[in-house]
């Protein structure tokens, strides 16, 4: 256990340098894209939580999961950093490559700064899709093809209805704040933009709690997913 462990000594002038993997627990430890962690320790944060402990590596290795953790544990980073991982640079392919699908307009904004903000020095691009702002404006730029799409399920159904928007080229969904999405009865248009999607897609669940329609859900929507679970009691 000492600073230099990462590289053996091998001679008086020869070094072989190993992997350096960082302290297990560690933001090191997921061996993230140095823009990514530069931009994770620029935001201020020196550990993951529990949550994004658990979820971004299983993400990053491209499972399916559900997330439960109670509100206020860092979901968004759970799914934000391994998200922005997996696109990395912007992408010339028709159609955005994520969606993340948002219970109300503030969460999405929050989560766009997020994603702004791990994003930085990179030429990935995003939408937001709420309502209340201008939608012509959105429109608009969803012709930029964007990266990533964040939205409330209503506004962009809506888009997808108005524009002939296609989901076919979705490598990524989140559904964040699960209970809340249905709670808010988007039910029918999650099941509607999740159909518009390829069946070889990633699912992300992210809820406060399971409840039986996030369940119900999870059972028919998303398939071999992992159950990434802190915070039973809460
Ligand atoms: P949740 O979606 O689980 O309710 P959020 O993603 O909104 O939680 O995060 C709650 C707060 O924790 C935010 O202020 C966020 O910036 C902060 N946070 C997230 N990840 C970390 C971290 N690794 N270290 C310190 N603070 C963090
Ligand atoms: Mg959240």
């Amino acid at each position: 256990g000492s600073e230099d462990e990462g590289d053996f000594q091998v001679g008086a002038h020869q070094k072989i340098a190993t992997k350096k993997k960082g302290k297990p627990g560690s933001f090191e430890a997921f061996n993230l894209s140095p823009f990514l962690f530069k931009n994770i320790k620029k935001k201020g944060y020196n550990l993951p939580t529990p949550i994004q402990r658990k979820a971004i590596p299983v993400i990053m290795e491209g499972f399916n999961v559900i997330a439960m953790a109670r509100t206020g544990s860092g979901k968004t980073g759970a799914f934000v950093i391994p998200v922005v991982e997996r696109l990395k640079t912007h992408s010339t392919i028709i159609g955005s490559r994520c969606i993340i699908l948002s219970p109300t307009r503030e969460i999405a904004m929050q989560t766009a700064n997020y994603f702004r903000a791990m994003t930085a020095n990179t030429d990935l691009t995003f939408v937001l899709i709420v309502g209340g702002n201008d939608m012509e404006n959105q429109f608009e730029r969803l012709v930029l093809n964007p990266d990533v799409i964040i939205a409330t399920p209503g506004r962009l159904m809506h888009c997808v209805q108005e524009t002939g928007l296609s989901l076919s080229a979705v490598e990524m969904v989140v559904y964040d704040e699960a209970d809340r999405l249905f709670e808010m009865g988007f039910a029918e248009q999650i099941k509607a933009l999740t159909d518009k999607m390829p069946k070889s897609r990633q699912s992300l669940l992210f809820s406060a709690t399971i409840s039986s329609q996030v369940r119900d859900f999870a059972l028919s929507g998303i398939k071999d997913y992992r159950m990434l679970q802190v915070d039973k009691e809460s």
